[in-house]
């Protein structure tokens, strides 16, 4: 297929071209005597059945000398692609369907979503971005703590951290085992619900057991949650309530 007959057939490729085209003609074309010029039934069947013509029929190239028949073709498109639109509701029908008329919008369309993209990038609107990626080194000391599992805990305070990413050193009850340990933050009790996780080897020293984990908590909304603790050995998981502020 030559690039004539392509453009004459308004193929899927080079809508670019052909906005530029169109825009071309409306402007040096003027042809208001409407000399040579294509029937408004034919352009119809060009615009509604094009595989009726045929377009590679010189002829045809009229409208590529003539701002009138190409006006006329573009209002014969919106006209379709409004009745198509109408039918359909499909936006994906929609924007392949536009051409001529509707190239401008799907342009500008893109050009906002690459806008939104842009924005996106480089201006995140999530308040995580705000926050710095340092971490903060904090303890968490739950070593008094005589919890039953996944039940209530006692004698630790509640556990406050910042929204930030934390580098928490925990202090594990007395005599917890070490190995492999995954921290998490929890809202609810089944440990389904983790908002963040991290995971640790924790030393023993005598009664001592202490890990060192990284949490970020940068997108969690202030509030209340659990830090939960559970061995690689262990599938029960401990639960200690904890402030995110
Ligand atoms: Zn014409």
């Amino acid at each position: 297929m030559d690039g004539r007959q392509s453009f004459l057939q308004d193929d899927d490729d080079d809508s670019l071209l052909f906005e530029k085209l169109q825009e071309h003609v409306l402007e040096r074309y003027p042809n208001p005597e409407r000399k040579g010029c294509i029937d408004h039934t034919t352009l119809e069947t060009w615009v509604y059945s094009p595989r009726k013509l045929d377009l590679s029929d010189p002829k045809y190239l009229h409208v590529l000398k003539c701002a009138e028949c190409t006006r006329e073709l573009i209002e014969l498109r919106k006209q379709r692609d409004a009745r198509r639109k109408a039918q359909l509701g499909n936006q994906a029908v929609r924007a392949r369907n536009w051409r001529w008329a509707g190239l401008a919008a799907v342009l500008v369309c893109s050009i906002a979503l690459g806008g939104v993209a842009y924005w996106r990038s480089h201006f995140p609107t999530s308040s995580t971005a705000a926050l710095p990626a340092t971490p903060v080194a904090l303890t968490i000391d739950l070593s008094q703590a005589g919890t039953t599992r996944g039940g209530e805990t006692s004698a630790v305070p509640p556990v406050a951290l910042p929204r930030r990413v934390v580098a928490a050193h925990i202090l594990l009850p007395y005599f917890s085992p070490g190995g492999k340990y995954v921290v998490s933050v929890t809202t609810d009790r089944n440990g389904t619900s983790e908002k963040a996780i991290g995971r640790a080897v924790a030393n023993v020293q005598g009664i001592h057991t202490d890990l060192t984990v990284a949490l970020d908590l940068r997108s969690l909304p202030s509030g209340t949650y659990f830090l939960s603790t559970t061995h690689e050995g262990d599938p029960a998981s401990y639960f200690y309530p904890l402030t995110v502020k």
